[in-house]
């Protein structure tokens, strides 16, 4: 397979035992898998963040990119993550202008240009027949308004980005294997009660940022007992070897093809040698929510038995070893997100549906808005109310938006899904932030 893994070690010793943390992507199986890991051998050892570090709870596309803007800006950080190793099976991620831009500016341009792929076109079309309903121009036309194109990747080689430019600054701030139990507020910062690697510890900072998901356990304490609301929709992940599909229906383009309660979007990745398929099944009771939980290859294809040749033998191509579901979830939007010196970021503060593929797309926006007020604002108060004030609005938005999009999804049909003006212009908007 063309793709070759990659492997970094970083071994330092802090005079505490040595301490070794090991990243490296890998096939499982020689064929392709794409179940990578990036993995930690953390010998125990006394972290406390000192009362200059921002506190980072998860270390998500969130949590990382938020560690790699303060670092960048000079100052510390410790983050913690209860994983004891980071793992993405097998998914792709959208990468939208509005987040590689800013990527770019933390100084991952080159990196990320060897791993990503970029459509010239996306294209929506209906699922039973083929007909193509809508085109977008996506490429150089996107560069010229936007500033950046749309781009495609695999999961894990954005999150092994992240964390290969956070360990190049600082091989020490990344705890695995380290929940964060509760949190709260102190005359000077902010503290929280950490358990793992055979231990329970008090850590204290200047600021918490949570960035620990959906789920977060920081969200329910301090900001809203609210629970996700589940939307009845199932979302397959599979990524397929390009040789697995059949040549006359690989395409460089980012399709949509919608049905009745069913959508599947597929769309090269890892420089085109796989396609990403995300299959969504609208109306189930099938609540899960994992990365790693496997569906049963044979009910994904039944599901979709009604659509066209193409995405038939698309699905038929998908290796029953690396087709995953999630369960999808979303919550109603928050007003603040800001308690004395401690904040939700990304999904912690506004998880969404994947309609718009915008989730971790403003999650890097919140982190480099973030970043760039925690690192010139005179007080963390300053920050906090800098950050709320430029993200909330935005991210509930699209939040609602992205809710939106599902329902419509829910009973669509040619003329509701035709590209118009009201969503050409909600394009507009979310591809053209720029942080003030
Ligand atoms: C099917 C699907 C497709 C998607 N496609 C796209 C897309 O194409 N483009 C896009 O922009 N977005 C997409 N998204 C959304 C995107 O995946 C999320 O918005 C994004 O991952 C959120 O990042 P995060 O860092 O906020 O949270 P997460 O990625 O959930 O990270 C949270 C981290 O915190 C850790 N953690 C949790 N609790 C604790 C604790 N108590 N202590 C320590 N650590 C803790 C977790 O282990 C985890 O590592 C998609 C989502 C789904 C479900």
């Amino acid at each position: 397979m063309g793709i070759s893994g990659q492997f970094c070690q970083y071994n330092k010793s802090i005079g505490l035992p040595e301490r070794r943390i090991i990243l490296f992507s890998q096939f499982d199986d020689g064929t392709f898998t794409h179940h990578r890991r990036i993995e930690a051998t953390i010998i125990p050892h006394e972290t406390t963040a000192s009362t200059e570090d921002v506190i980072i709870v998860g270390a998500g596309v969130g949590g990382l990119t938020l560690a790699l803007g303060l670092l960048r800006n000079g100052q510390s950080v410790q983050i913690f993550e209860s994983a004891a190793t980071l793992e993405e099976v097998g998914a792709g991620i959208s990468v939208p202008p509005n987040a590689l831009k800013l990527l770019w500016r933390l100084g991952l341009k080159e990196k990320l240009a060897t791993l990503v792929c970029l459509p010239e076109q996306g294209e929506i079309r209906v699922g039973e027949t083929g007909e193509v309903i809508a085109t977008s121009k996506f490429g150089d036309a996107l560069v010229k308004r936007y500033g950046a194109p749309y781009a495609q990747m695999h999961r894990a080689d954005l999150q092994l980005a992240l964390v290969e430019a956070v360990l190049a600054i600082d091989p020490d701030c990344l705890n695995l294997n380290s929940t964060v139990e509760s949190c709260e507020n102190t005359p000077n910062g902010a503290s929280a009660v950490v358990r793992g690697q055979g231990a329970v510890r008090n850590v204290t900072g200047r600021a918490l940022v949570a960035c620990d998901g959906i789920r977060s356990a920081i969200r329910q304490q301090l900001f809203a007992a609210d629970e996700p609301r589940f939307t009845r929709h199932v979302a397959w992940r599979c990524i397929i070897p390009r040789e697995k599909v059949p040549a006359e229906f690989w395409s460089p383009k980012s399709l949509i093809s919608i049905g009745h309660r069913r959508q599947l979007a597929v769309y090269p990745i890892s420089n085109g040698e796989a396609l990403n398929c995300v299959a969504i099944d609208g109306d189930t009771d099938w609540r899960q929510e994992s990365w790693s939980q496997l569906g049963d290859v044979n009910e994904l294809q039944a599901l979709f038995s009604h659509f066209d040749e193409r995405c038939r033998a698309i699905l038929a191509a998908v290796p029953a070893s690396g087709c995953y579901k999630w369960a999808i979830y979303d919550r109603d939007p928050l007003d603040s997100w800001c308690e004395g010196n401690i904040a939700l970021l990304g999904d912690a503060a506004h998880p969404m549906t994947p309609y718009l593929g915008q989730g971790a797309a403003i999650a890097i926006e919140d982190a480099f808005v973030l970043a760039r007020a925690l690192s010139y604002a005179d007080s963390v108060s300053e920050a906090f109310d800098d950050y709320q004030s430029q993200r909330i609005e935005r991210a509930n938005w699209t939040l609602l938006e992205s809710r939106a999009a599902g329902q419509r999804f829910q009973e669509p049909d040619a003329e509701s899904s035709r590209f118009d003006n009201d969503q050409a212009m909600q394009m507009d908007r979310m591809f053209s932030y720029e942080p003030e």
